[in-house]
């Protein structure tokens, strides 16, 4: 079957197309197309929705051609059309939703709503080298912040979570506060680079709170202290302190990380989500888990963040599971409060 998925949960318009080649095996990717508004919220320091919603309008259409033509299809070959139905911004998913919805009807083709979470999630099989279950999955995005058991598609158990800001907040947040453009993540991880991890003591919290929930809202505020403290002498030990803030931040996700393959003993961890794009971390999970005999996974770096390949091939895999059926029901139903636990599979009453 050929599906084609649409992301427009937030700032990313995501188009791409894929392909599923039996039970069994992992879908393939034909084509891909992205488009990042970035630029245009810059100006704000965040993401507006009603610029963003306009703008995925003008993206979407484009990049569905563009990415037909690089695959050498038409509408008329598509078997299915999948669109992220949520979380995000509501506005936003109603563009994909509806585009999606509008094209299908019109095609007389089946549509699918995809939780957004599950295409980050399953990214890392977008990578030549996909991962088995089960495993632990580390999810670091702009807004959540979870350790799961994934024992298949649609197997998900959350271990623990962000009880305030997720991961990728953390970064921002603090990025703001060292004056550092949107999204700070990325602008505060290359700024590291030239800085001392140890020349600020900044908290870890939760660290040994003995669970596997996550808290970043205190470190944004002892960065805020720190910062006023500094004062004028800010700019000179800039590149310190965001070496210190990601320092904090990537201690807790791999200590937490390690904490959940100790206690589910499971020898294989996927990360997923714009923060899996971090060096530091990467280089610091790798380390540890080499140590302890542990495989791990990462989605390529490209599809970290949003993307429309995450989305076809989450919708892909789960009709290859035989889990969601893409149906000919037209409604244009988004749900920008979604918990990842609402999707999840009910194992048969005969293995529980
Ligand atoms: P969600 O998926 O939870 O709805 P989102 O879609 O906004 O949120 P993603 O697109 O997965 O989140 O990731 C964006 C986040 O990743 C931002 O917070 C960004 O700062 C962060 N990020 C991206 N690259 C890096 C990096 N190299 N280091 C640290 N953070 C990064
Ligand atoms: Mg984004
Ligand atoms: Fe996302």
């Amino acid at each position: 079957e050929l599906i084609l998925g649409i992301e427009s949960s937030c700032d990313e318009t995501g188009v791409a197309l894929v392909r599923t080649r039996g039970p069994g095996t992992v879908p393939e990717l034909l084509s891909h197309a992205l488009y990042s508004q970035i630029e245009m919220h810059r100006a704000y320091g965040g993401v507006v929705p009603e610029l963003a919603s306009r703008d995925h309008i003008r993206r979407v259409l484009p990049l569905t051609q563009k990415v037909l033509d690089d695959a050498r299809c038409t509408l008329a070959q598509i078997d299915a059309i999948a669109f992220t139905r949520g979380p995000g911004l509501a506005g936003a998913l109603l563009v994909g939703s509806g585009v999606a919805c509008a094209m299908a009807a019109a095609l007389d083709k089946p549509v699918l709503g995809v939780h957004h979470l599950e295409g980050h999630l399953l990214s890392p099989f977008l990578s030549e080298d996909p991962p088995e279950f089960p495993f632990v999955a580390l999810l670091v995005s702009g807004g959540h912040t979870q350790l799961m058991r994934v024992d298949g598609v649609g197997q998900y158990q959350i271990l623990g979570e962000t009880i305030d800001d997720a991961a990728g907040e953390a970064f921002d947040k603090s990025a703001k506060l060292l004056g550092l453009p949107y999204p700070g993540g990325p602008e505060l991880s290359r700024l590291a680079q030239g800085g001392d991890p140890e020349a600020f003591k900044l908290p870890r919290p939760l660290l040994h709170s003995g669970d596997l929930d996550f808290s970043f809202a205190g470190l944004k505020t002892a960065v805020l202290t720190q910062a006023k403290k500094l004062g004028d002498g800010l700019e000179a030990r800039k590149a310190d302190l965001a070496a210190s803030t990601q320092a904090a931040i990537v201690d807790v996700l791999v200590k937490k990380t390690l904490n959940a393959l100790k206690e589910t003993g499971m020898k294989r961890v996927v990360v997923a989500g714009g923060v899996g794009a971090n060096r530091l971390l990467r280089e610091q999970l790798n380390d540890a888990c080499r140590k302890r005999g542990i495989r791990v996974h990462y989605p390529e770096l490209h599809l970290c963040t949003d993307n429309g390949a995450m989305i076809a091939m989450a919708a892909a895999m789960r009709i290859e599971a035989g889990q969601q059926q893409a149906e000919k029901v037209y409604a244009f139903d988004v749900k920008p409060r979604w918990p990842l636990d609402a999707i999840v599979q009910q194992p048969p009453a005969a293995a529980a």
